[in-house]
């Protein structure tokens, strides 16, 4: 191990000072391979000094310009996609067709972004009283930052920075400490694409780098990505600073599956959603609700699926699953086939005895069945390829476990019944809702965010949503008097 990985701060590649560091592995084959720097908070100010420094003038630039560098910033994006896949699969260990699949979906934020002429343009109403016109504009924050987790090193920073820096922000972005390359990568693109230095900056760094971020007076706003805790944490630290916070959390994700449904077309969707990336997605299905007497049907169609899955090294051709993202989490994540087997539910599939690779954080995939909900494999966020089937008898029954749990980031639906759909549709209290769709991540023109632990805050990430978030509105009211009819008026205008 001799590499080192820093701080990208003023256009350039800057070491770090605080004497702290943490190791990046490649999870494929279980050693380090690098080592990160961790900002301290004194380092933390300097790169907010400089990021406020530059969005003085980005706010200034036109919108033409701004849009043209995003224009750039996609092409940069777009032919250099196997290049950062391969990065994000060496530290995070998704296989590379997936790494390109996050990719594809960040990619479309800055497609969504490179139209900052139309998403800014404010409303106007003349002659609202007499010689008087109202009108408003929305104006950037200053310095916003993002906090982002492990499991998206490329696309999450997107769904942010995308939006941040096409309405005329700074954006300083503290990547997930276990893969941080991608973000050094993106601003590497930013740069080529012509965005003046200081603009996005990647501060690399722990909880000490995220607390100063949090404490910091010229830091306006900050978008959190990561687990419900820390999400937690961030909403009611940085909302109590006075900054904008939106903080998305944890999930467990239900799929509700009908008696009508396609069982084999639910199974290949849901084996997709439940192991895909090692079950380290926010909407990863976790959790599948049978419904009736397609439980024994389905249980039986998932798992002669899973044996077929290749579990290896994410960069080789032909693998489906690669590792989890440290050996810790690994031992964590299978420690839950003996929780739940010691609560009573039945092993169908165990991913310790999986065809695994000697070296490496491997972990085949599991499914649990008969899982009920006081059990610990029900109620916490696991995280990893493990998928649990709980059995119930109506839909009534299976809905109201969806809207029970905690977590409401997203769920599915299967079935073949437009009237069903469309009714879980209407009552689920989930922010996010599939129809035979097991991911629904919404596209980048949506905005994407959980309810209830699932996101702390009033506004969803990218879209919409987040060009509101990362400006501030401002009402200009303006009276341009015809000189003929001037007048002295003492009395509160009424504007009638
Ligand atoms: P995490 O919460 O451990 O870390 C997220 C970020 O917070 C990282 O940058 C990390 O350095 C920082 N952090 C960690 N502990 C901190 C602390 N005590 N104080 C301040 N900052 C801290 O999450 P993770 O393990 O990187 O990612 C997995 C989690 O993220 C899962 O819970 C997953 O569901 C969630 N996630 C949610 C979404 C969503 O859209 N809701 C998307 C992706 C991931």
């Amino acid at each position: 191990m001799d590499q080192r990985i820093s701080h990208w701060v003023d256009g350039r590649t800057r070491p770090g000072t605080s004497g702290r560091t943490s190791p990046v592995f490649n999870p494929a084959v279980g050693e380090v391979a690098a080592e990160v720097d961790l900002a301290s908070a004194a380092e933390v100010d300097d790169a907010v000094r400089s990021a406020k420094q530059a969005a003085v003038a980005w706010r200034s630039t036109s919108l033409s310009k701004r849009a043209s560098i995003l224009f750039e910033f996609r092409q940069q994006l777009s032919s250099r996609a196997d290049e950062l896949a391969s990065v994000i699969t060496a530290e995070h260990g998704k296989v590379h067709s997936d790494a390109l699949g996050e990719i594809a979906r960040g990619l479309e934020n800055v497609e969504f972004a490179a139209g900052v002429p139309q998403l800014l343009k404010g409303g106007f109403s003349e002659q609202a009283a007499t010689d008087v016109d109202v009108y408003d504009i929305r104006q950037p924050l200053g310095v916003v930052a993002g906090i982002t987790p492990f499991n998206f090193p490329a696309m999450v920073p997107l769904w942010m920075c995308a939006n941040a820096i096409a309405c005329g922000n700074a954006f300083i972005l503290k990547p997930s400490e276990k893969d941080p390359s991608a973000s050094l990568l993106l601003a590497d693109m930013w740069q080529k694409a012509g965005l003046p230095d200081g603009v996005f900056t990647v501060l690399h760094g722990d909880r000490e780098a995220v607390d100063a971020l949090l404490e910091h007076p010229d830091v306006a706003a900050i978008s959190f990505v990561g687990s419900t805790p820390v999400a937690r944490h961030i909403y009611e630290t940085g909302t109590a600073r006075g900054k904008r916070v939106q903080a998305l959390g944890g999930a467990k994700n239900h799929a509700l599956v009908l008696p009508d449904a396609d069982v084999d077309l639910a199974a290949d969707a849901i084996v997709g959603a439940a192991y895909g990336s090692a079950g380290e997605r926010c909407m990863a299905l976790s959790v599948t609700v049978a419904v009736g007497d397609v439980a024994d049907r389905l249980v039986e169609a998932i798992a002669v699926r899973l044996p077929k899955l290749v579990i290896g090294d994410g960069a080789a051709p032909g693998i489906d699953m690669g590792p989890l993202i440290t050996g810790e989490h690994r031992d964590r994540v299978a420690g839950y086939v003996d929780a739940g087997s010691g609560a009573g539910a039945t092993v169908v599939v165990d991913g310790r005895e999986a065809d695994l690779p000697e070296r490496g954080f491997f972990l085949g995939a599991t499914l649990l069945d008969h899982v009920t909900p006081e059990m610990t494999v029900y109620t916490d966020e696991i995280f990893g390829p493990v998928l649990d089937v709980v059995r119930v008898d109506t839909f009534d029954e299976g809905l109201e476990l969806i809207n029970s749990n905690p977590y409401a980031n997203g769920t599915a639906i299967f079935t073949r019944d437009g009237g069903a759909a469309r009714r879980f549709q209407f009552e689920v209290e989930v922010g996010m809702v599939g129809i035979n769709v097991p991911v629904p991540v919404p596209v980048a023109y949506y905005s994407f965010g959980g309810w209830k632990a699932s996101l702390f805050g009033d506004t969803h990430m990218y879209g919409p949503e987040g060009i509101n978030f990362y400006t501030r509105g401002k009402v200009v009211t303006s009276r341009w008097p015809d000189p003929a009819s001037s007048q002295v008026e003492l009395g509160f205008p009424t504007n009638r």
